[in-house]
């Protein structure tokens, strides 16, 4: 399983010279199998980059989306894919009871918010609502499903292939106020044994507690899942808009201090625009072998 990260901003596309390192683009994230099978993670402005990589094939495109809020659907007007004739894209929606919401990713296409109507595009673009994973299965990609804690609702993934496995939560709050959707036990239960956990790391403690609610996770909380849940790899994602290259640096060596100290397995990167990471299964039992590029 190979995993390119295209857009690992959250809130708000954040250009300018203190995001360098790890961009500015909001969220995507492409997930390649080796059965020639792959996904995209969301369609923040990191997906325009990806488009015109993919429009040298003709396979059919699955988008999963983990919500509609703009910075995970902003970049699909500029997808370069859906302006090819006939192009198979199927976007696959949290719940078929956000119906509305989801299909937001072709309704901001309405010559108001963007002056192409979804509806004049040449490419065959549709949200699938229902059996999301037996659909995906019959195309050879086992993917599972959560609620996340966040304000107007959406869900996380799970894939697995090559014998290993990646996670997919963002804008997750792990403890919020008020109605909790999925526990902080039934998150480890899903995160549990995975290769790669990308989850949303936006806030730290001085954003506590105006933010409490806001439906993102602290760093800390974060970290205390990867080793409850006993992942190989951690990776923070959604990073604030106002976080630079210099304090997401500390943030990596400060969670690696700290994953050492509890002698743990479990390491910790912070996702960067361009960044690879490779899992490869084991060849006996053990654990996956992660490369990160
Ligand atoms: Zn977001
Ligand atoms: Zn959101």
């Amino acid at each position: 399983m190979l995993i390119t990260f295209y857009g690992v901003r959250g809130s708000i596309p954040s250009p300018g010279p203190d995001t360098v390192k790890y961009g500015g683009n909001t969220p995507c994230v492409f997930v390649e199998l080796e059965n020639g099978q792959s996904v995209i993670l969301d369609a923040g402005t990191g997906i325009r980059k990806l488009g015109k990589k993919l429009t040298d094939s003709d396979t059919t495109i699955n988008i999963l989306l983990s919500h509609s809020h703009w910075d995970h659907i902003q970049g699909y007007p500029f997808f370069a894919p859906i302006y090819q004739a006939g192009r198979q894209i199927r976007v696959y929606t949290g719940t078929a009871s956000n119906h509305a919401q989801l299909c937001s990713l072709f309704d901001q296409m309405d010559g108001a918010n963007f002056p192409v109507h979804a509806d004049e595009l040449p490419s065959n673009g549709r949200c699938i609502l229902e059996n999301v994973e037996q659909t995906l299965a019959e195309d050879g990609i086992l993917v599972s499903r959560r609620h996340i804690n966040h304000p107007g609702g959406g869900c996380a993934y799970r894939i697995e292939g090559d014998g290993t496995s990646c996670v997919y939560v963002t804008d997750n709050e792990l403890d919020p106020p008020g109605r909790i959707v999925t526990t902080y036990d039934q998150w480890v239960e899903f995160c549990h044994g995975a290769d790669a956990l990308i989850h949303d790391a936006m806030y730290q403690e001085d954003d506590m507690p105006q933010k409490h609610g806001w439906g993102h996770s602290l760093l800390s909380q974060v970290r205390r899942l990867a080793v409850d849940a006993e992942v190989g790899c951690l990776v923070m994602f959604h990073h604030d808009p106002n976080r630079t290259d210099a304090e997401i640096d500390f943030i990596q060596a400060d969670n690696n201090a700290f994953l050492k100290g509890l002698r743990t397995p479990t390491h910790c990167v912070c996702a960067a625009e361009g960044m690879q990471i490779r899992l490869a299964a084991p060849a006996a039992s053990g654990t996956a072998t992660i490369t990160v590029s």
